[in-house]
């Protein structure tokens, strides 16, 4: 049974508990927005999803559907269980943060994907002094055979969404990316609302 939706603003950042079972679904409004993607144990901040983990899980460098998200202890925490969208969503590329933007020449402070995980955790009284990888849903960033990343806009359309299905007691933060320097966010470098619902009563995995 799907909640109600709600929306998450441009450039801002929001904290969702899942209990195991339940399962998120999250949709690109506009289909040009990435989504910063983290999953931390309601048990135990300290074991979160970890993209090195999940890139060895699947033998894959993109997380795509009937795919899980493993933690740092190798634990299935999310199983991406619907997508819409042209998939290959990046687990390549770290989340952007108040340096990034210094070093884009940015003048003042700006939003970042970093500030929104801490200040999204914040009032669930969890705290930690350090940024995990983020699984960056929509991200469009193809792998060369030599090993270089183009950032390109996302591929996905209005209205394509991902479900992410929890396979235990999960915080899931999600981060509507402020980039509006590169064109991760669209030609027009514009960064826009996405909408998020819980869904009760996914079937888990075991
Ligand atoms: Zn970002």
């Amino acid at each position: 049974m799907d909640r109600p939706g709600q929306i998450l603003q441009a450039s801002q950042g929001v904290a969702v508990t899942l209990r195991r079972g339940q399962a998120i679904r999250i949709e690109n409004v506009h289909g040009s927005q990435v989504v910063d993607t983290w999953a931390v144990s309601v048990d135990d901040p300290l074991e979160y999803a970890s993209m090195e983990h999940t890139r060895s899980w699947n033998s894959s460098i993109f997380v795509e559907e009937s795919m899980a998200v493993v933690s740092i202890r190798r634990r299935q925490m999310l199983t991406m269980i619907a997508d819409s969208s042209p998939g290959r969503h990046d687990t390549q590329l770290c989340p952007c943060s108040a340096e990034l933007y210094e070093q884009l020449n940015c003048h003042g402070r700006h939003r970042s994907c970093t500030d929104n995980f801490h200040e999204a955790l914040t009032p669930l009284g969890v705290r930690l002094s350090f940024t995990p990888a983020s699984l960056n849903l929509f991200m469009n960033v193809p792998i060369a055979e030599d090993g270089g990343v183009t950032r390109l806009p996302p591929a996905s359309r209005a209205g394509d969404s991902v479900t992410l299905r929890a396979e235990m007691d999960v915080i899931v933060v999600l981060s509507a990316c402020p980039q509006d320097i590169t064109p991760i966010n669209g030609a027009d470098h514009t960064p826009r609302d996405i909408a998020f619902a819980v869904i009760d009563d996914c079937q888990t995995r075991n």
